[in-house]
């Protein structure tokens, strides 16, 4: 049973060879085995779950039609608010707060009958790339505890990667679902932005954040874009259906792409460590074999991506995170005397030293005098860099580049060092500034057995054509069958 995907889970779950609750307490006992260890949850909900489960087994059981996700344990970030439990975006000025509604997601896979089996840990309110911004605690990467998860959805991969649920939504501002997935050797969708509702995700770079699928095989990502995609009134940014339809991303995934282009930027690829080029190199081997051709395109304005993502990001963040004022919402200082003080003091000793300085960063970019110089830079940047996309697909069907220039990083390593930090988001970055989607696929392994993942963009709205390009590769390679050894 540990060894199945989700969709799989389901069909067993359907055909009454396994039921839910087995299944959600195995889960568990897995949970309790290594959670100790691998820290990827904030909060769990055993006794909702095995309820959940339970009322699924007796709805199949009585022959009642259920959703798509029927009976199968998931995972939710954190930054995803839902009625039970805290959403605490693993920071202290949300750390008892309980949201009076369920984001549209959570909604989504309630609605499909997932079981929700607990919440994920993440880099405060998604600002970081290792899941040490945590403000509550430390994630480790399954496959050597010694290292991270990536981040900021270090808590959702990791604790799929270790068999803690069967699948898991993430949220990806600039790399946040597909880098983590990366160094934990699972797939990562990011959609592309406007498929997927953002409402009740707590914002933090809202031109930017999309939530996406965090699971073991390709099938399973397009299982869960066809519970979570779709226009939501609630959402103005999300897409109207009659402009951009959504599909049924399982339906063709088995249909390979005939005459597949693939795009290759090899000075990027360059920029890598040797083994993670090198399982790039074999990938585009892979399809190679398949009958795909290599052609090399340009992404001029490339290098540009990270300066200009951590302008609109820290932009946005420093107006989005204004609402934390120790008045609406979490934590209240106990030591003001006025109203000054109570929005400053509870700011000072909640939020984490990572926010803090992004706060600085985007109110000084917005500032009156800098605001050219800078933000509306930036936007400019961003814009070349979204024509540079739009250019790239004339010649090629998607891209491929690496995921993350080397594999997990240990703990502490550049906890110290932002702009190495902020380095590490050099090749997820474009694609959130361009929106178009991106999916990352297991690949490969390092000399000291870490996952290495291969990234896939395609243009706006054509996720179901990149879920059947990753499914290819999926079908040729076993490395998405490998699990880690938990030891610790
Ligand atoms: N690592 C990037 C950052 O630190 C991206 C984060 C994200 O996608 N949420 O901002």
């Amino acid at each position: 049973m540990e060894e199945l995907s989700a969709r799989q889970l389901r069909d067993r779950i359907a055909a009454h060879e396994i039921s839910s609750v087995e299944a959600t307490e195995a889960v568990f006992e897995r949970i309790d085995r290594y959670e100790p260890v691998v820290g990827a949850y904030i909060n769990t909900f055993e006794e909702r779950a095995l309820a959940k489960a339970a009322e699924v087994d007796k709805r199949i059981a009585a022959g009642e039609q259920v959703g798509e996700l029927a009976g199968v344990p998931v995972a939710v970030k954190d930054n995803m608010c839902t009625t039970f439990g805290a959403t605490t975006c693993a920071s202290k000025i949300l750390e008892n707060f309980h949201s009076p509604y369920n984001a549209a997601v959570v909604e989504k896979l309630l609605g499909a009958d997932a079981v929700i089996v607990g919440k994920t840990n993440l880099d405060e309110f998604a600002m970081g790339s290792s899941t040490e911004n945590s403000g509550l605690k430390q994630t480790v990467n399954p496959w050597d505890t010694s290292r991270v998860p990536g981040g900021s959805s270090g808590g959702s991969t990791a604790a799929v990667a270790a068999g803690m649920c069967y699948a898991a939504l993430g949220s990806d501002t600039g790399g946040s679902i597909r880098q983590p997935a990366s160094l934990c050797g699972v797939v990562g969708l990011k959609p592309t932005y406007g498929r997927v509702s953002r409402y009740g995700l707590v914002a933090y770079g809202s031109s930017l954040d999309q939530i996406g699928p965090v699971t073991r095989t390709v099938a399973d990502a397009a299982l869960l874009m066809n519970v979570i995609a779709g226009h939501d009134e609630r959402d103005s940014t999300s897409v109207d259906e009659r402009e951009a339809p959504v599909c049924d991303y399982l339906e063709k995934l088995d249909e390979p792409v005939s005459g597949l282009k693939i795009g290759v930027v090899p000075a990027l690829n360059a920029g890598a460590d040797e083994q993670v080029q090198k399982a790039v190199a074999d990938a585009l081997e892979v399809y190679k074999g398949l009958g795909a051709e290599v052609v090399e395109i340009e992404i001029p304005h490339f290098d540009y991506a990270i300066a200009a993502y951590y302008m609109v990001a820290t932009a946005e963040a420093s107006s989005n995170l204004a609402r934390y004022d120790g008045v609406h919402y979490g934590h209240r200082t106990k030591e003001a005397s006025d109203y000054v003080e109570v929005y400053s003091k509870s700011r000072a000793e909640a939020f984490g030293k990572e926010v803090k300085r992004r706060i600085m960063l985007g109110t000084y970019a917005l500032s009156s005098g800098y605001y050219d110089a800078y933000y509306l830079k930036a936007l400019k940047v961003r814009n070349l860099i979204r024509g540079d996309f739009t250019k790239a697909f004339e010649k090629c069907n998607c891209v491929m580049m690496p995921i993350s220039p080397t594999t997990a990083f240990k703990i502490g390593e550049k906890v110290d060092d932002p702009l190495t930090m902020y380095l590490s988001d050099i090749y997820t970055i474009a694609a959130n500034l361009a929106g178009v989607p991106g999916i990352s696929i297991p690949c490969g392994f390092d000399g000291d057995n870490l996952p290495i993942g291969l990234q896939i963009i395609a243009p706006v709205f054509d996720e179901q054509k990149l879920l059947r390009i990753a499914h290819m590769f999926e079908k040729e390679t076993d490395w998405h069958i490998k699990r880690p050894t938990i030891s610790g």
